[in-house]
Order: C-alpha cells, then structure tokens, then sequence
C-alpha cells in the first residue's frame, strides 16, 4: 500500500473538505423545513402562499387531486345562467412559478403521523415537517335512503363545483316550463350556510325568465337559516314569496322539511315524519356533510365528523404536527366559507413558523364576509370579525353586521357589485 505524502494527505484532506462542505450544503438542503399541504383549494394555496411569503427558505408542497379547480363560489350564477364554468376554473400554474410552490397533482390517501409522511393514490411517500390538511368536505352517503355516490348523475349534489355544476345546468336547461325544481338542505354545519338559499334564489331568477310557470320547493332540515329576513325579503320583491303566485317555496323542519329518502329512477324524494312523497322534475339534494376523507381516515374527525384543533394555531387536538383549516376544522362560531379558510389559512401559515422558531404564537384574528346574489341587482351580505377568546374563536360583538333591510335599490345594486368585486379579490389572491 503506497504510504501517503504530507503533500497528498493535505490534497486529500483538502478534498475531504470540500465534499464534506458540499455535504453541508446538501445537508442544508435535506434540513430545509418542509410543509406539506394536502389540498389546493381556499385554505391550502392561501397556506402555502403565506409560509413562502414570510419564509422563502422553506419548502412548500401542495397535494391536490385535480388540475383545475373550480370555485363553489359564484356556482350558483352559473346555475341561473348568469355566468361560465370557465370563469369559475382556474389552474395552479402561476401558484407553483412566482411563488416556487412545489405541486404534486394526486390524491393523498394515508398519513403517517408517527414517520411523518403522506401516502399518494400513484404510489410515492412525501415527508413532511408540519403537515396542512385543506381537504374541504365529504358526504355522509348513508343518511338519506336511496342517495349515494352512484345516483349523482341523476341526481346531481353540486356542492363541490366542476362537472356537477354542469349536470345540474342543463338538466335545469332541460326542464319543461311548468317544472318543480327540489332543493334539499342538509342539517347544520355545512359548508357556506347561505349556499343553498342563493341557489334557489338563482335558479328561481333563470327560471322567472326563461320558464316562468316552475317553481322552486326548498325542502330544510333547519329550522331557520343564515341571512334569512333579507332573503325572504328578496324573495317577495322578486319572486312573490308568501303569495298564491310564488315562484319559491320553503318547507322548514317542523313542516316535514327534512329529507329522509330518494328514488331517482321516480324522480321522487320523501320528506318529513310521516315520509311524505314529491315529485320532482330536476332534483339537488344537498347531503349531510363531514370533514375531507383523507382526515376522517387519518383520525382527525371526532364523533362529530368534524376535526377538533386548537383553534389559535389550528393545530389538531388529536395528532402533533398537524394543522386543520377550512370546511373540515371545528372553528368556533366561523362559518364554513371561502373567505374563513383563507383568513384561518393565515392564520395558521403564522403559527407554523413561530412554531419552526420557537417562539410564541400571536392572539389571531380572523375576518368573513359573505355575499349573497338573490336576483339581478339585488345583493345581501353578512360581515364580522371574530377573535380567538378563552381558547375559541368568537364573533367580536363590536364588529359584525348585516346589510339592512328594506335597503334601496342603489344599495342593494352595490352589495352585487361588491360581491363580483369580492370573488376577483378571493380568486386573484388565490391564483395570481
Ligand atoms: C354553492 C356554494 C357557494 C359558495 N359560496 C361561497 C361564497 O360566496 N363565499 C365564501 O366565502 N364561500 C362560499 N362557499 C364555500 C367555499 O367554497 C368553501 O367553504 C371553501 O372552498 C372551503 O375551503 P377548503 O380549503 O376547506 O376546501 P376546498 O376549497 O374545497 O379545497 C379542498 C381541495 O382539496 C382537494 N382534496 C381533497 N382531498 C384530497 C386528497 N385526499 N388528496 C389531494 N387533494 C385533495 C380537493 O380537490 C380541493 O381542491 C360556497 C360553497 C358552495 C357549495
């Protein structure tokens, strides 16, 4: 064996060095914290966005099922035929090149809690540091008789935008005038409490115009619901709800509201106590609703179908390192919305970093607002500030509001406007 030189030993010590560096250097790489997000909608890009905003060192990957997304806000304008699917779809191209967010598209399908890693549907594993689940929601498929996943062409739920928003249009297109539209709501929480009222004022609006002998039956498993006063007050102006002529009519709980079961080969649901049969010509049943699958079947719901968290820094009560935000997280009094997932999305971006620091996290606050369009110019809308108080997210009492009844016109006009207005803010935030 050659014996080495002092000159040799320094070159290879030399070189030693310089791997070793190198091997730093990769280290470095390999220790740059690493977030994960499973879901590239209202909650999960907002996430990421924010993170590499305050922190550009860290790496940030988005998991998302589907290369477009389609916004649930504004679908009910393109079910009255105000609007395209187009202008409700959007793609995560300028998400992953002016912000450097990595964007895996497949659906993540375990977690690992313990190895702290995520399972995709195609077959790889990806690490995480701290882990954002920004699923959304999933149906409880077996709380009306006769409707599950396999009758949703024939009966089209539409309350995840895309193809079922389209389904749904054109059987409404499809409808004779003289038709019945049936609407059914689901029991509290669900996602956007006023959606389904904006719907039927929607579709009651294309309907008006286009097939003005129909008629809209909102059969509700609740017993009052969101911004009512002005939408029943909407609905009188504009479609002669209370009269013997109304276009629009609401079967409330203690009616017999609450749907119990579907045929969709007979077009007919059954309602109430005694199940009670209508007929429907164009049916939107609106299932129960729980928390995404993925968190569900990771064990972050609780008996409530809901993910518990600790609703400062949104971190799960149930598992370390896992943060909830949007549709699927018990949030205190926040309603289950766009806007609330992206204020929460914030929220939470703030407290992983203070958490990656080892600092204390801030005493957040969250802001929603949400806007309703129940006809042509005629707009509503709810707004309030909420603060984290005594470990739960409260409406601060000093900052909530409705728009007023018996507004004018102009104003009413304005809330519309405010509303679009709204939607390019959400969205450009979003994808721009
Ligand atoms: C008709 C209607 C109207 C609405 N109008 C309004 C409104 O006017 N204002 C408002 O603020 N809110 C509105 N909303 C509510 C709003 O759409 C939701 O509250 C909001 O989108 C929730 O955000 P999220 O991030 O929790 O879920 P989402 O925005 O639904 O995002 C979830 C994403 O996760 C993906 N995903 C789920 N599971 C997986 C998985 N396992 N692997 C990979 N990807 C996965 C999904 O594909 C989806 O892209 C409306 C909703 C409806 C139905």
């Amino acid at each position: 064996m050659p014996k080495l030189s002092r000159r040799h030993f320094l070159g290879l010590a030399a070189g030693l060095g310089a791997a070793s560096l190198a091997g730093y250097y990769f280290l470095a790489l390999g220790a740059k914290k690493k977030v994960v997000i499973i879901g590239g909608g209202s909650g999960g890009i907002i996430a990421a966005k924010y993170l590499r905003k305050a922190d550009s060192t860290i790496d940030v990957t988005i998991i998302e099922v589907n290369k477009l997304y389609h916004t649930c806000y504004m679908s009910n304008e393109v079910l009255g035929g105000k609007r395209t699917m187009e202008s409700i779809t959007f793609n995560y191209d300028k998400v992953s090149q002016l912000y450097g967010i990595n964007m895996i598209y497949d659906q993540a399908i375990g977690i690992d809690s313990k190895a702290k890693q995520v399972r995709l549907k195609g077959g790889d594993t990806i690490k995480y540091d701290r882990l954002v689940l920004s699923p959304g929601i999933d149906f409880n498929w077996e709380a009306i008789n006769g409707y599950d996943a396999s009758k949703i062409e024939q009966i089209p739920h539409a309350w995840k935008a895309g193809p079922q928003t389209v389904i749904l249009r054109k059987q409404l297109e499809a409808m004779k005038d003289g038709g019945t539209v049936i609407i059914a709501v689901p029991p509290k929480p669900f996602r956007c409490p006023p959606g389904p009222y904006e719907r039927a004022s929607q579709i009651t609006q294309y309907l008006k115009f286009h097939k003005p002998k129909s008629k809209v039956l909102i059969f509700d498993s609740n017993q009052k619901f969101s911004k009512q006063a002005l939408f029943t007050e909407g609905w009188k102006k504009l479609y002669g709800f209370g009269t013997e002529n109304s276009m629009i009519e609401r079967i409330p709980y203690d009616h017999g509201g609450n749907i119990v079961g579907v045929d969709a080969d007979k077009k007919m649901i059954y309602a109430g106590e005694f199940e009670d049969e209508y007929h429907g010509d164009v049916i939107n049943v609106i299932p129960p609703q729980k928390a995404g699958k993925i968190a569900v079947e990771s064990g972050l719901a609780n008996e409530s179908g809901w993910c518990p968290i600790n609703q400062k820094t949104f971190e799960s009560s149930l598992q370390k390192d896992i943060y909830i935000i949007g549709d699927s997280c018990i949030a205190g009094k926040m309603p289950k919305s766009g806007f609330a997932a992206n204020s929460q999305a914030k929220v939470c971006a703030q407290a992983i970093i203070s958490s990656f620091q080892n600092v204390a996290t801030i005493e957040p606050s969250f802001v929603n607002t949400c806007y309703s369009i129940v006809g042509d110019d005629f707009g509503i809308s709810v707004a309030a500030i909420y603060r984290y108080q005594d470990g739960e997210i409260k409406i601060s009492q000093d900052a909530i509001g409705v728009s007023p009844l018996n507004a004018s016109p102009e104003y009413r006009k304005s809330e519309v406007v405010y509303a679009h207005s709204w939607y390019k803010n959400l969205t450009t935030e979003m994808f721009d």
